[in-house]
């Protein structure tokens, strides 16, 4: 077999487990059938992988939590690169430092680092999200407030490049690459192995969730942003304002506090002042458990779940970010959408930004929004497949009739209809990153549809 030479689990479409290998998470995409997919075991595997697929020609991607939200970790019938298996997480409590293999998920990187030493690294909030994709377009979550995006805790990372070399990235050496990935790394420059990340304590923390009928909303939504105030808000919190279909009935603010309930509670008093309240819970708690509540996996997941749980989801989501407070006129765009949605499952979320997040310049790393007041991320969840269509159009509508109130999109929460996707991404950062791809994949080896090659 022409592939004898490739090392790692090798899986064909007629092996058996190829159709669980095969999938990423959005069961939308359920009908892409790679050629070949190779869990690599070590970094020597991925090595081989690379120079297989340039000897062969063949195309390929890269894959590690299988989370990307248009599924671009997978391809018809070229080589998917998996590098799940390479998920080894060790701390240095010594150092306040962790190597984590590119393909951990964040649920074990949470789990793992509490128990080793109670540690964390700011990551995202669903279980099963890979470190690799997570970091490379930066990593908002519960704690980013406070200890800033994931990229801002990597101390350096391990590549294997276009040529099937490993390299190093950090500030000493390769520093235009180090720059690069933190923020425009997907898929990009070479298959990351392994982050070093800086280690933050943890102990106990206090989550809170806050409900109101969504005729509130207005109301809401304006009191949210005073509160939330980047410059103002203390930045042991960091909150999700959820906006949910009016057929849902409410919305809703999430949110972790780095400290006592005591403490939080004259924080939010602003929050707990708007009328109707439906719903209060603030409960203190270790942070590992706060980790799991997110997650979904602790008790009353509806009320705390930042993000789904299944193996699967088909849903279509979107992004954009607010840089000013959103006018009455946002307001009602937001109202508009949320009380004609296709189905109960579509909703809006804003996760604020600020704090740690904020301190970093914008052209310090790849990732170029620091100044945004929130990341917003517009969401619809279906099942029956006749549905797609209608809530896919739904999103697209949303996100185009909020383009005059808000900047730019987040890498992570990519979408395939954004034409402008270059400039949404990254911003005034593009031009660096153009040229630090010509330097380290001239041959435009490493390709996707929303890749720099395209532009090079
Ligand atoms: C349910 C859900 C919850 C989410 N929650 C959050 C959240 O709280 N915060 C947040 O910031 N984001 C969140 N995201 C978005 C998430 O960060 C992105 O989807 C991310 O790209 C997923 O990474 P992955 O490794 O799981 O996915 P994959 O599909 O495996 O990879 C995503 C991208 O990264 C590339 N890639 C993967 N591994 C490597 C590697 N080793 N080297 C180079 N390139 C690689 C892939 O080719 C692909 O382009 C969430 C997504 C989902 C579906």
């Amino acid at each position: 077999m022409y592939w004898d030479t490739l090392t790692g689990r090798v899986i064909a479409p007629w092996d058996p487990g190829y159709d669980d290998a095969r999938l990423d998470y959005n069961a939308r995409f359920d009908d892409i059938h790679p050629g070949l997919i190779v869990f690599c075991q070590t970094v020597q595997d991925v090595e081989e992988a690379v120079r297989w697929a340039r000897r062969h020609r063949i195309p390929f991607r890269i894959r590690s939590g299988r989370h990307s939200y248009e599924a671009y970790s997978i391809l018809n019938r070229g080589l998917v690169i998996d590098v799940s298996a390479i998920n080894h997480i060790d701390s240095d409590p010594d150092e306040g430092t962790a190597r984590i293999g590119a393909g951990a998920q964040l649920l074990d990187v949470y789990q793992t680092l509490w128990d080793q030493g109670r540690v964390t690294i700011p990551g995202g909030s669903c279980a099963t999200v890979g470190i690799a994709g997570l970091t490379l377009g930066g990593g908002f979550g519960l704690v980013s407030r406070q200890f800033g995006l994931t990229i801002d805790a990597v101390e350096s990372m391990q590549m294997i490049d276009a040529r099937g070399r490993r390299v190093d990235a950090a500030a000493e050496v390769h520093d235009d690459l180090f720059w690069a990935l933190r923020g425009g790394g997907a898929n990009n420059f070479g298959v990351v192995t392994e982050f070093t990340f800086r280690t933050f304590p943890v102990g106990l923390v206090t989550i809170f969730s806050l409900q109101w009928p969504w005729r509130r909303l207005p109301q809401v939504v304006r009191t949210f942003q005073a509160w939330s105030d980047p410059d103002d808000l203390d930045r042991r919190i960091t909150p999700i304002l959820t906006l949910q279909s009016q057929k849902a009935g409410h919305v809703s603010i999430i949110g972790e506090f780095l400290g006592l309930a005591k403490e939080l509670e004259p924080l939010i008093a602003p929050l707990l002042a708007i009328p109707d309240l439906m719903a209060e819970n603030i409960q203190e708690m270790t942070y590992i458990e706060a980790v799991r509540r997110f997650a979904g996996l602790g008790a009353d997941p509806h009320r705390w779940l930042a993000h789904g749980v299944p193996d699967q989801d088909t849903f279509k989501n979107t992004s954009a970010y607010a840089y000013r407070t959103l006018s009455e006129s946002a307001i009602r765009t937001l109202e508009d959408a949320l009380s004609e949605t296709p189905g109960p499952s579509c909703l809006v979320q804003f996760g604020g930004f600020g704090g740690t997040i904020g301190d970093v310049a914008p052209e310090d790393t790849a990732f170029s929004h620091r100044r945004a007041r929130s990341e917003i991320q517009y969401q619809a969840y279906w099942s029956d497949p006749s549905e797609g269509p209608a809530h896919i159009r739904w999103v697209e509508q949303f996100r185009r009739a909020m383009l005059p109130h808000t900047v730019g999109a987040y890498v992570n929460y990519c979408d395939a209809s954004i034409r402008n996707w270059p400039e949404a991404y990254y911003g005034r950062n593009l031009h660096r990153l153009m040229h630090t791809k010509r330097r380290w994949d001239p041959g435009k080896v490493f390709r996707f549809p929303q890749g720099l090659s395209e532009l090079c």
